[in-house]
């Protein structure tokens, strides 16, 4: 059983729609040609399309950063799975930003993972503690809470992606250690393992997120559990972005 390694990049609120193109029209070449390793990029909305368009026929992935769970209607600035499924493979939902900035709740992630399935729009489901979740000990309550919360009531999650993100470690230049993330990772899939049987847990892609750069990663893809990452701010500069894929695609992939 092989779990094909994922980096996915997630772009924020940054880029204008010319800077997203010119950002992907040098990346593409180098991009395109790594094999072994699955490539997504996260541009913000309004540049999807475009990105889509540049990505044609390429082996690069399209993901959004966000979605709204009902189906449709008065939801003024918002955007639907449909919406999103029409343009992308995959959708990042939970994102701490989102939870801690835009108040999002358990529940509300619950729901977006139920409507992004209902689509067949794959969910890159992100959890992590708070830094003092993290000191007082309770980063596997945190973490398993999390996770068991967004997937009530969910019988199949199809090849729904995790990602673990630490709060502390996004944006603030202090990754996590990979012994750390390898650990938590660990527990979220023996969580998984609990709640779908091993065959969904030893297949299912979990990702480390938090302060990956070109430097790093050599830390976190020869663990175990790691099956790729979720970069921020690395993955809107093309070279260092460029060099993250590079290293995950030469340490291989993870054979059960
Ligand atoms: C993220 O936004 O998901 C993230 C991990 O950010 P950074 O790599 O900048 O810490």
């Amino acid at each position: 059983m092989q779990r094909i390694p994922m980096i996915a990049g997630n772009w924020k609120m940054n880029t204008t729609v010319s800077e997203a193109q010119k950002l992907v029209k040098e990346m593409l070449p180098g991009l395109e040609k790594l094999g072994g390793v699955e490539k997504v990029l996260c541009p913000p909305f309004v540049s999807l399309i475009p990105v889509r368009n540049l990505l044609r026929g390429t082996s690069v992935k399209l993901g959004a950063q966000n979605m709204y769970f009902a189906e449709k209607g008065a939801f003024t600035g918002e955007v639907s799975a449909q919406m999103v499924a029409e343009l992308c493979d995959y959708v990042i939902i939970g994102h701490s930003e989102r939870r801690n900035i835009f108040g999002e709740t358990d529940d509300m992630v619950n729901k977006k993972v139920q409507a992004a399935l209902k689509v067949h729009l794959t969910p890159i489901l992100c959890v992590g503690e708070k830094l003092e979740e993290n000191e007082a000990g309770r980063t596997r309550e945190v973490v398993s809470g999390q996770l068991r919360a967004a997937l009530v009531g969910i019988t199949a999650p199809g090849g729904l992606v995790i990602a673990y993100e630490p709060v502390w470690a996004i944006g603030t230049g202090k990754a996590a250690t990979g012994k750390q993330a390898n650990e938590t990772i660990a527990l979220i899939r023996s969580t998984i393992n609990e709640l779908y049987g091993e065959k969904v847990a030893r297949n299912v892609r979990i990702l480390y997120g938090g302060s990956v750069t070109p430097a790093n990663i050599v830390e976190f893809m020869p663990q175990p559990e790691i099956d790729g990452a979720l970069v921020g701010g690395a993955s809107i500069k093309a070279v260092d972005f460029y060099s993250i894929v590079t290293q995950t695609a030469e340490l291989g992939k993870k054979c059960e």
